[in-house]
């Protein structure tokens, strides 16, 4: 399996990066340990006040910046308050780099749906990220920024694990050639204990984190795992080595029950 996917503007993104939501004061030596474990993604945000950190290890790890890959999102206050353009700058401060891989609508955003989209083609254009894409987006979501762009997004970066497969929203995005990148690829852990991912887990001699990655790449999902834990960010990279059957694929889709663990898109705006 290829460790990089293509998006549709020719940019190769990684197919495994490390989510840092809530790694808080452990967000340096977490992204620290996944550039040693072999990550070359790094997937912050502005709402995870951690993009500082994420630069500096990344500095510190003195890998070439051009190897690594960071994605960072601009925050929905920004989008209310159209302060997009210094929401960017700020990011760009934080990580202590001068271009970011990949810039995402945290939400859809509805007021400021098509102007967010609007200025994040302008950052693209002007060369200052080298993709630019959504997250939370639904169809309907997608297809209001669709009308009103002239780049279509990179990524759709959605909530997705084995109780919330998206077939429906995957077969979408792919018809329109937006990958597709699961946000809680684990369920945030709740999904480990699953009876069915047990027995492949030994069956392949694998973990059930390793099991459900797997079982994510295969679907075509580019997937961020969160961990602070060492041990645990090698685990979840160690999922190139072997490769679920066709029986055993079919048995994970049937777990889904499109539960979420996160907030619905079409609700967020009430939870913010
Ligand atoms: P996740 O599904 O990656 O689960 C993380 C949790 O699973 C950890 O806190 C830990 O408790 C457990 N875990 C991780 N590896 C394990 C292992 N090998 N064995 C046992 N337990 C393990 O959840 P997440 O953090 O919600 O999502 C991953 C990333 O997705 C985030 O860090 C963030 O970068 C991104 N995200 C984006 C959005 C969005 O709105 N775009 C929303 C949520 C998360």
């Amino acid at each position: 399996m290829d460790m990089y996917k293509t998006l549709n503007n020719g940019v190769k993104m990684p197919i495994l990066g490390l989510g840092v939501y809530k790694s808080g004061e452990d967000t340096k030596q977490a992204v620290l340990d996944a550039l040693e474990a072999g990550y070359r993604h790094i997937d912050t945000a502005a709402l995870y006040k951690n993009e500082a950190q994420v630069g500096e290890a990344i500095r510190e790890s003195g890998i070439p910046r051009e190897e690594i890959f960071i994605t960072t999102k601009l925050w929905n206050d920004d989008m209310k308050n159209g302060t997009q353009m210094e929401a960017f700058e700020r990011s760009l401060k934080n990580l202590g780099t001068d271009y970011v891989d990949l810039y995402l609508l945290h939400w859809p955003v509805s007021q400021a749906l098509e102007q967010s989209w609007k200025i994040l083609e302008q950052i693209y254009k002007e060369g200052r990220v080298r993709a630019i894409g959504v997250s939370n987006c639904h169809m309907s979501h997608l297809m209001r920024v669709m009308a009103a762009a002239t780049v279509v997004p990179a990524v759709n970066q959605v909530e997705c694990h084995p109780y919330l497969s998206q077939k429906p929203l995957r077969t979408f995005c792919n018809n329109l050639s937006i990958a597709m990148e699961a946000w809680s690829p684990l369920g945030r852990g709740r999904v480990l204990n699953d009876p069915v991912i047990g027995q492949l887990a030994q069956k392949y001699n694998k973990t059930p984190a390793q099991i459900i990655l797997r079982w994510e790449l295969q679907e075509n999902w580019i997937v961020i795992p969160k961990s602070v834990h060492r041990e645990r960010i090698i685990e979840n990279s160690s999922i190139f080595d072997f490769e679920l059957d066709s029986a055993d694929m079919a048995q994970m889709d049937g777990l889904n029950k499109d539960m979420r663990f996160g907030t619905d898109p079409d609700h967020f705006e009430n939870k913010q």
